[in-house]
């Protein structure tokens, strides 16, 4: 079975393909000749999946998915969530985002705020639309704690301040690739894609 998934990124393809097996093939929108950048106006995770994953199959007709991921810190009330790429800036520079939430972190634990022990969680939403057209929303979680400071070298994005829940102090910047695909978001995010796959054919 084919399957369009909405991202410009290799690198997530195949992440993605891994998790999937071999019964799945996916395919990048540029391969079929969609090279503009698909709209992501949403509020929430849950809107941009869809509305990516929407676009695509409007465009197509076929089977598409698009993911949606955000770090939600319970200390900003879920945020950055949908806004977690931009939180320092439309630069998107991952090295900005985690010197803000350090920084707003420790802002707070000094004015006394309840920070509620740094606890974070990253979802991954997984909008699935089948050849029909009909959505299907899945999702992906990792709980952990905002580090005191960046370790590590592995990874991409916040992985260097985020100490997932069982790892006593390594941050997700200092597994394997291989350790954190088994308990990430996206891991799980694309693991229950697969099982919703092999209930649905
Ligand atoms: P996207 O939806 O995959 O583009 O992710 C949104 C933002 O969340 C990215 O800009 C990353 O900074 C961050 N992010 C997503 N997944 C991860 C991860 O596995 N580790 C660290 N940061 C991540």
């Amino acid at each position: 079975m084919e399957i369009i998934f909405a991202t410009g990124n290799a690198h997530k393809v195949a992440e993605a393909q891994k998790a999937l097996g071999n019964t799945i093939t996916l395919i990048m929108p540029k391969e079929l000749g969609i090279t503009e950048d698909i709209p992501e106006t949403g509020d929430t995770l849950e809107d941009n999946a869809k509305e990516k994953s929407l676009y695509l199959w409007e465009k197509l007709g076929r089977p598409c998915f698009a993911d949606d991921t955000g770090l939600e810190v319970e200390a900003l009330g879920g945020g950055p969530g949908v806004y977690t790429a931009r939180y320092a800036g439309e630069s998107k520079d991952p090295s900005a985002n985690m010197d803000k939430l350090l920084a707003v972190l420790d802002e707070m634990e000094r004015n006394g705020e309840e920070v509620h022990g740094r606890r974070a969680r990253f979802r991954t939403v997984v909008a699935y639309t089948d050849a029909e057209g009909a959505v299907h929303t899945l999702e992906g979680i990792l709980n952990g704690v905002i580090a005191k400071e960046k370790s590590g070298s592995e990874g991409f994005g916040y992985d260097p301040v985020f100490v997932p829940d069982g790892y006593e102090g390594k941050t997700l910047a200092e597994i394997s690739m291989e350790e954190k695909n088994a308990i990430s978001h996206r891991g799980k995010a694309m693991r229950a894609l697969k099982e919703f796959l092999a209930d649905a054919v």
